[in-house]
């Protein structure tokens, strides 16, 4: 019988899934999935979680309950940094101390550090330490490596040519829009809060019925967004702050985004401080329209739905109204 692996549906599941499930899966392991993200994962995250949690650390912990007890292993890894002199938040390095120390009877972990502050000598190391939970072969260890990262790059492919991670991952289809003249909307925010369809409130799809191309930061290239990040006075070493604000940065430039919308999660300092650096950004040296949703585990959707329809009104309406005429003047042409 294989060993079964319980990867919680939370966190950086939306950017590396490909890669852990291929890897584990060459490994002859099984793969098990918490659901998505729903009422009951909410309320057991909130209330076998610390106060002070994040909305999307509390809902990881209601993902570990969906799990635990159908796998051998749960992989909870202790993520540090994954780009040279950048760091993640620090909930994710307490990640696995604070999952055991809230959820009682919980399998083993698999927290393997990872930790490319420096350099990515440790690969290896790192790569052998996961595997071992499944095998001591280390030439089955080194080959799973290889298959999950072709596989996982395909997947870095389709997110390249502008498909959603929550397009790839959760519909198990790929939305294209057929009309190429819909007019773009910009969602900036953590990956885990946007494309989590519970706490984003089903945002993605609320702007698509209302005829908008959604693009977030993963919409850019990569390069284009460290070149806009490089630009700020200071280095912001958050990578999903660079990456958000770099975003922000290529898009207002952009003469074809139609609004910025920043979905932030209460308690997340870092969406506080990027939040107001954009917005502040956004307001000065742009006619773009912004708006600062913050989510939480009381939000109502109805708020939500209603904030947002009043801002795409408001969108439509100045396209159509105002022509080249900013709401503050300062965009007036010469005629
Ligand atoms: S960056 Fe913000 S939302 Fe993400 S884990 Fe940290 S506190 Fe939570």
């Amino acid at each position: 019988m294989s060993i079964k692996i319980g990867i919680p549906r939370g966190l950086f599941y939306f950017y590396y899934y490909p890669l852990w499930l291929k890897f584990f899966e060459m490994l002859e392991a099984e793969v098990i999935l918490s659901d998505r993200t729903n009422k009951s994962i909410v309320d057991d995250g909130v209330r076998n979680s610390v106060d002070e949690a994040c909305l999307p650390v509390k809902i990881y912990h209601g993902h570990v309950i969906n799990l635990k007890d159908r796998v051998d292993y749960l992989f909870i890894p202790k993520i540090m940094s994954i780009h040279k002199n950048e760091f993640i938040c620090p909930k994710f390095c307490g990640l696995p101390e604070m999952i055991r120390h809230s959820i009682p009877d919980l399998p083993p972990i698999i927290d393997t550090t990872i930790n490319f502050r420096n350099s990515r000598k440790e690969l290896h190391k790192i790569v052998y330490e996961m595997g071992s939970y499944v095998t001591k072969d280390i030439n089955k260890i080194q080959y799973a490596y290889e298959k999950a990262i072709e596989y996982h790059n395909s997947y870095k492919v389709l997110i390249h040519r502008g498909i959603l991670p929550i397009d790839i991952l959760e519909k198990q289809k790929i939305v294209t829009e057929k009309n190429n003249n819909l007019k773009k909307i910009l969602l900036l925010g953590h990956p885990y809060t946007m494309y989590d369809s519970h706490i984003s409130m089903d945002l993605i799809d609320k702007l698509r019925k209302n005829e908008l191309k959604v693009i977030t930061q993963d919409s850019f290239d990569s390069q284009a967004i460290k070149d806009k990040a490089n630009t700020l006075d200071k280095k912001m070493f958050w990578t999903f702050g660079r990456q958000i604000l770099g975003a922000a940065l290529c898009a207002m430039e952009q003469k074809d985004i139609m609004g910025i919308v920043y979905l932030s999660s209460f308690a997340c300092g870092l969406d506080s401080v990027i939040g107001d650096i954009i917005e502040r950004r956004v307001r000065r040296d742009t006619n773009i329209p912004f708006i600062l949703l913050t989510v939480d585990e009381h939000t109502g959707e109805a708020g939500v739905e209603t904030r947002i329809e009043a801002f795409i009104d408001m969108i439509r309406w100045r396209d159509k109204n105002e022509g080249d005429i900013s709401t503050h003047g300062k965009y007036l042409s010469a005629r």
